[in-house]
């Protein structure tokens, strides 16, 4: 699940700016000449409404094939040593995350989304504040999506949704604890205005299906460390506190986390690994 994740530290004007001085010797002066001006507005604007699908207009000028086909040549094929390219390599390969900002799945998110996508919205194909890193997962279910009428934003943006730092979800574990249930809740007391994105996010990124053989796998290691640390008169809560520290320090939402902070809030779960008979070790 997600993390909010800090905005690269790259001045979006500049950028911008710099893309445009490119092209003075090129086939499209013309257009990016043209558009310079409102097109660093619109990107102004992105930054000042945080991304927000609800307030961030579409531009129709730029959205026709043939003008959009100028914004994502810059995304797609770069010419080395292009403004743009260097930002889009750090941003894919040296943002140093070991889980993905939009699921919390362990892993090297080593591939872009694009929060507002670039088919709809051409003009953020290179914007840096609408690239964040993402796993493969995410992003083929996540694809073009970013709303509708009745749930105008679909997905918790990494760098702007602070909420997102935050633990949103939570595990249940339902005995009988040798061969449990599992159920996932959105966490109470977030705030009210964020609980429909959040279920959104959740309920498009198919967390629920994607956690559970996770889970699963993560239970049966769970019962085999009780047992160990029976065996080895090591403090059991004390192994999952400093457990589920080491987790937290990548995010409050990373799947490992979920997973050690819901068994440790869970006390009739804690009972039975503490005291009752465990499954014979497999
Ligand atoms: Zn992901």
């Amino acid at each position: 699940m997600v993390s909010c994740i800090p905005l690269p530290d790259v001045c979006e004007t500049d950028l911008l700016n710099a893309v445009v001085a490119e092209r003075q010797g090129g086939v499209n002066r013309n257009f990016f000449n043209e558009i310079h001006v409102e097109w660093t507005e619109r990107v102004q604007a992105y930054v000042a409404e945080r991304g927000n699908p609800q307030s961030v207009p579409t531009w129709p000028f730029v959205t026709t094939p043939r003008n959009s086909k100028k914004f994502l040549t810059l995304y797609n094929s770069p010419k080395p040593g292009a403004a743009q390219a260097e930002v889009l390599r750090q941003l894919r390969q040296k943002h140093g995350y070991q889980f993905c900002p939009s699921c919390g799945e362990a892993g090297n998110p080593d591939t872009l989304d694009h929060y507002l996508p670039k088919k709809k919205f051409p003009h953020f194909a290179v914007t840096v504040s609408n690239l964040t890193p993402m796993c493969g997962g995410c992003q083929r279910r996540k694809s073009d999506d970013v709303g509708d009428e009745a749930n105008p934003k679909f997905f918790i943006h990494p760098y702007f949704d602070d909420f997102a730092s935050d633990q949103l979800l939570q595990l249940e574990i339902n005995p009988p604890f040798r061969t449990p249930t599992f159920g996932l809740q959105v966490c109470a007391g977030l705030p009210e205005a964020t609980k429909g994105t959040v279920e959104q996010h959740v309920r498009r990124l198919e967390l629920p299906k994607r956690y559970r053989g996770f889970f699963r796998n993560r239970y049966k290691r769970l019962l085999k460390q009780a047992q160990l640390c029976r065996d080895e008169g090591v403090p059991f809560r004390a192994f999952l506190m400093v457990t589920k520290a080491g987790h937290e320090a990548d995010g409050k939402n990373t799947w490992d986390h979920i997973f050690f902070f819901s068994v440790l809030e869970n006390e009739d779960l804690m009972t039975f690994l503490e005291d009752d008979e465990l499954p014979p070790l497999m």
